[in-house]
């Protein structure tokens, strides 16, 4: 069987733990990268992910092993994204392995997020490998980390693997046991073709390439393809393997994992989970697909040149073609003018694709505060979806509001249990459940409302346990709360940008913060402007921004030229993020002023 030299296999881990350094050593020792030219983490190409050191696309890389045992290993390595926010894409790429090496900071010990990867790779039938990463660090308890991993796959502390991706200790031995642990691939190659695309990615010159895991049969170059669930028809232009750089091949057969372009120039055709077959001899059921992708937290986007609103249109659309999950629809505001109203699967989603707008594309963007999607059933029984604060209906109208909610697992040292418990009843939380994953360490679940997490939970509960806990999360059913919309007003006028949703115990407090953090915003005017917040026609918050004085520089002493000069410059940059709303000029600050609500 030609496929008993072929292991496909993923790394997964929570995020810092080694992941991509990981990565690095295996294809080096396999000859995919000369350690003489190699950057760190070469998996991660997009500048933006380098920069924060984190994955957003998954991808296939070919290396060959040659083992102990004198055969030649064709291993593909499928990288998972390392963030909570694109745990979809981790389910999709381990739907392309039979294995994965599970990976555990010596120091650190397992995480929320090696949780939650470990239950995905758990469903999707892989073979764990537990290894223990850094193991070179001076802090480094290898024993309590495997003993761990042991409890948390019910397996032998001793099957454990060592290593250090940093100095390449115990790697060989690593792939010797991916190479002995994993299994060969099924499919028969004998087959009519069924690939599933497991990601794909669009490339200006040559169109999208899909990224592809042969299940059965065989595709080659030049043969016409059936995408079954789309209907699209084209012919393979080139086929191959990512080494990692695409290196063309006559075919993939059964058990391969590798790339397919045909000149289509729409992902939407070339969908991500789609099933490629051959025309001359087509497969007679797709493979199972994935869920569709859906976003969690919404944003309006606005150019703050409102001319510049087809070209955030041409942006939106680019990105697009590598993103699945972004969506956007057109909106207008009162307040702002023409731009999107955008979807993203969380907050470091959407700041992701923030920057990449303004810095791939050069566009200067006002983005609205972010919100959840709610289910409003209204008197008349029917039910609608909510996706911005200005979208909800009239009080009169509403019999119920349902929102979303996640059951969140957090891991943390036993000292800082008091201080997540305290945090996650803050936030609405209902306490789940809570277990030691050792003496030392605490794993808590928690359902809570996903509005409740998607501003600042995170940074709050990394502050409030000194960055020892961890945190992922999955979504559950929605469920009713006792909502309201609050409206803020600027002179008087409602600025509909600067509405948003909060349950009705926080609607007092909520209002009296944001107009203060207005107050401190909004830069002087020529005028007086009050800031009020409102609950229907009722105001429960006021302040006021007092008119400007004339002179902005006076206050610098007589002679000191530059800095005068350097205040003005300030004062010109700071201009360009203003947005006339009504009567007055507001700063992008001010929409983000109600991330620090609490
Ligand atoms: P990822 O987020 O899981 O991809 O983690 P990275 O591979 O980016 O590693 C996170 C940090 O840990 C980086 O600064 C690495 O240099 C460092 N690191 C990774 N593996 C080791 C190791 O074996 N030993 C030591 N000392 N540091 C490591
Ligand atoms: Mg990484």
């Amino acid at each position: 069987q030609a496929a008993d030299n072929i292991r496909n296999f993923s790394i997964i881990a929570h995020i810092d733990h080694g992941k991509s350094t990981l990565a690095d050593r295996i294809l080096e020792r396999c000859g995919a990268i000369d350690p003489r030219n190699a950057r760190p983490q070469l998996l991660d190409s997009m500048e933006l992910e380098r920069e924060r050191g984190i994955t957003i696309k998954a991808q296939a890389v070919r290396c060959d092993y040659r083992a102990r045992d004198g055969r030649t290993y064709h291993l593909h390595l499928i990288d998972t994204p390392g963030h909570v926010d694109f745990s979809y894409e981790v389910s999709r790429s381990l739907a392309a392995c039979e294995g994965a090496l599970l990976v555990v900071d010596a120091a650190q010990g397992i995480e929320a997020q090696t949780i939650a990867n470990t239950y995905l790779a758990i469903d999707a039938g892989l073979e764990l490998i537990p290894v223990v990463n850094k193991i070179d660090l001076p802090g480094a308890e290898p024993d309590r980390v495997a003993q761990e991993l042991a409890d948390l796959l019910g397996d032998d502390p001793d099957q454990v693997l060592r290593v250090s991706a940093k100095t390449g200790e115990g790697v060989d031995e690593l792939l010797e046991a991916l190479v002995a642990r994993i299994p060969p691939p099924a499919g028969d190659r004998g087959a009519p073709a069924r690939a599933l695309v497991f990601d794909s990615q669009y490339d200006q010159y040559r169109g999208v390439v899909a990224y592809v895991r042969m299940v059965e049969g065989e595709l080659s170059r030049g043969e016409q393809i059936l995408a079954m669930q789309t209907g699209t028809e084209a012919e393979i232009t080139e086929i191959g393997f990512m080494r990692p750089h695409t290196e063309p091949a006559e075919r993939l057969v059964a058990g391969e994992v590798g790339y397919v372009i045909t000149g289509i120039k729409d992902v939407q055709r070339m969908r991500v989970g789609d099933t490629l077959t051959s025309r001359a001899r087509p497969a007679g059921e797709p493979l199972p697909g994935y869920r569709e992708v859906k976003p969690m937290v919404f944003c309006g986007l606005f150019p703050v040149e409102s001319d510049r609103f087809e070209d955030l249109r041409d942006a939106l659309d680019k990105l697009a073609l590598n993103d699945a999950a972004l969506q956007y629809e057109p909106e207008t505001s009162e307040a702002l003018g023409f731009g999107f109203r955008c979807g993203f699967l969380g907050l470091l989603h959407m700041d992701i694709v923030r920057e990449r707008l303004e810095r791939e594309y050069d566009l200067e963007l006002l983005a609205t505060t972010p919100n959840v999607a709610y289910e409003v059933e209204l008197t008349d029984g029917t039910v609608m979806t909510v996706r911005s604060p200005a979208e909800m209906p009239d009080r009169a109208r509403i019999a119920e509001i349902r929102e979303p909610y996640v059951r969140a697992t957090i891991v943390c040292p036993r000292d800082h249990v008091g201080a997540v418990m305290e945090l996650c009843q803050e936030r609405r939380g209902v306490h789940v459940d809570m277990h030691f994953l050792s003496p030392e360490r605490v794993q808590l679940r928690y359902d809570l409302p996903l509005a409740e997490i998607v501003l600042d939970f995170f940074d709050q509960l990394k502050s409030r346990t000194r960055g020892y806990a961890s945190l992922d999360y999955e979504l559950l059913e929605p469920r009713p709360g006792d909502l309201v919309k609050l409206d803020v007003l600027l002179s008087g006028d409602r600025v509909d940008a600067l509405s948003m949703i909060v349950h009705r115990d926080k609607a007092y407090p909520s209002g009296r913060l944001i107009c203060e953090r207005l107050r401190e915003r909004i830069p002087r005017q020529q005028f007086e402007v009050a800031i009020q917040a409102a609950i229907g026609s009722k105001i429960i918050a006021r302040e006021t921004v007092k008119p400007l004085r004339k002179d902005v520089t006076a206050k610098c002493y007589g002679g000191d030229v530059t800095r005068k000069r350097k205040l003005l410059e300030r004062q010109k940059r700071g201009k360009k993020r203003m947005k006339q709303v009504g009567r007055v000029e507001l700063p992008q600050e001010a929409f983000l002023a109600v991330l620090e609500l609490s």
